[in-house]
């Protein structure tokens, strides 16, 4: 008797940022998907902010949601970094190329421009508890006694990934740790974090990025068109990989602990209280990677496979980049063999995740040693901060050609147009989606983006 072939399913667990963007990418192709969110919402309780970065609207810009989010941009124009202690100006320099949003108005504009029919795939109280795996699928268990079936399991589930527990314990032949035991988390927790979203102050200018530095502690104030976020990040005791819970008097205790520091020019965190009651976010700040992104037919991307200190915003940057690169790579393999295999499954995740990993170390690198000068936990942070920032131009430096390549290799969908190519970006874009079976010519594409470079370097 012939065997039935059933299409490719991704279960994808976690609808946060990435299984958002997740359902928008995978709405642009054949396959077959469910994202499964185990709150009743989608939106976070308390909105901070997120930082775009250039080749994120690339990719925005093939899916076709541009339109959706410009409203809800702001350009952030100018960088302004001070000492918390006493508001001494350390730099202070013009910058281009990022955007900031309130994260509820992102997560809103990715859920609502997606077509009600891909909507209908986001389900929502789908608390998932367990997968399991056989030959040709996998089973994905939900606290409500419901499940999904599909071909693999895709866990943008986040830092405590619950995908990557059951993976790993698999993996090793051993049973998953209990839903409600917590078990220690892979990555390492130096700093935790309060912020707040509140009116631009007064005396502030819009889009302008203040960030202020001091021992073990450091402040921010990012203004944007018509609103501001506030952050405060603290250096715990000694960093842990417990899953810490802090009391909510914590909030107080450490909002008057550092009420006397500057946040901008002439605002100091006491004077952030007055401008607006109500909720403050607290949330520990986890740091480090995991080695193993896939197992059998698992594979895991952005935070539960990297965290990252959030002072150079790159956690949703990067997650949205690894989605890519995986279902680039998906996609070719269904072309050829719509039913592959575990072992082609496998092979494809593991291609995943060299192409991936390149750029890991600069990324991780980045995020450490920003979260380090601003809140320093040592003599080289300090002098770092006071001294070789202020009076070198190692940070432009830096930007400029240790992340900048970075961001030059980032990724696009191959195979999705790309309806207005930033020429002007002064960035060299190494990868060009193809179109109409073909790349774009490269000899035009080289000379177009040398042009640009040349006009933004002045
Ligand atoms: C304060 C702050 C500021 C930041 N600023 C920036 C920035 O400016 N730019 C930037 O790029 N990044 C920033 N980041 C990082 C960014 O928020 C994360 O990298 C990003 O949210 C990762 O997306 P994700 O979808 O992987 O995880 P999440 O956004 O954490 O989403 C995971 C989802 O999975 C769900 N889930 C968890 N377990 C289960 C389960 N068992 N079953 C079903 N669902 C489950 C969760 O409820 C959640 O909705 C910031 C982070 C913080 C904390």
């Amino acid at each position: 008797m012939a065997t039935i072939e059933k299409p490719f399913r991704i279960v994808v667990v976690g609808g946060g940022l990435v299984g958002l963007s997740t359902a928008h990418i995978l709405s642009k192709t054949d396959i077959d998907f469910v994202v499964l969110e185990r709150h009743g919402s989608l939106a976070p309780e308390i909105g901070s902010l997120l930082n775009l970065w250039p080749p994120t609207f690339r990719i925005f810009d093939q899916l076709g949601i541009q339109d959706a989010i410009d409203p809800i941009l702001s350009p952030v124009n100018h960088a302004v970094t001070m000492s918390a202690d006493d508001g001494t100006v350390f730099s202070s320099h013009g910058d281009r190329g990022i955007q900031v949003t309130h994260r509820p108005l992102f997560i809103d504009a990715l859920y609502q421009s997606l077509p009600d029919s891909f909507k209908a795939r986001i389900k929502v109280n789908k608390h998932v508890t367990k997968v399991n795996i056989s030959d040709d699928g996998v089973v994905v268990e939900c606290a409500d006694g419901t499940v999904e079936r599909g071909s693999i399991v895709l866990g943008a589930d986040g830092v405590h990934s619950r995908v990557r527990q059951c993976m790993q314990a698999m993996e090793e032949g051993r049973s998953a740790p209990g839903v409600s035991e917590k078990p220690k988390s892979p990555f390492l927790t130096t700093y935790r974090m309060f912020f707040k979203a509140i009116p631009i102050p007064p005396t502030l200018p819009g889009n302008t990025n203040y960030e202020c530095a001091a021992e073990r502690v450091s402040t921010q104030i990012l203004t944007g068109n018509s609103q501001a976020w506030f952050a405060m990040y603290e250096a715990l005791d000694k960093p842990t990989s417990e899953r810490l819970k802090h009391p909510e008097k914590d909030k107080e205790g450490a909002l008057q602990r550092w009420g006397h520091l500057y946040a901008a020019p002439g605002v100091r965190v006491r004077d952030i209280l007055d401008l607006q009651k109500g909720g403050i976010g607290m949330i520990n700040l986890e740091e480090g990677r995991v080695d193993k992104w896939h197992w059998n037919r698992i594979v895991l991307v952005s935070d539960a496979i990297r965290k990252l200190e959030p002072h150079a915003g790159l956690g949703y940057n990067s997650g949205l980049a690894d989605v890519v690169v995986l279902v680039n790579k998906l996609r070719r393999l269904l072309e050829s063999d719509p039913s592959p295999n575990t072992r082609a499954l496998e092979a494809v995740f593991a291609d995943y995740q060299n192409e991936r990993k390149k750029d890991e170390p600069t990324v991780h690198r980045m995020s450490r040693s920003r979260a380090r000068v601003y809140a320093w936990l040592g003599t080289i942070d300090r002098i770092m901060a006071k001294y070789i920032i202020r009076y070198t131009n190692i940070a432009i430096h830096s930007a400029k050609h240790i992340y900048g390549p970075v961001v030059a290799r980032a990724p696009v969908l191959d195979w999705l147009e790309e309806k207005s190519f930033p020429e002007n970006a002064g960035i060299p874009y190494v990868h060009r989606p193809l179109v109409g079976g073909k790349k774009p010519n490269d000899h035009y594409h080289r000379i177009i983006t040398t042009i640009g470079s040349k006009i933004n370097s002045g």
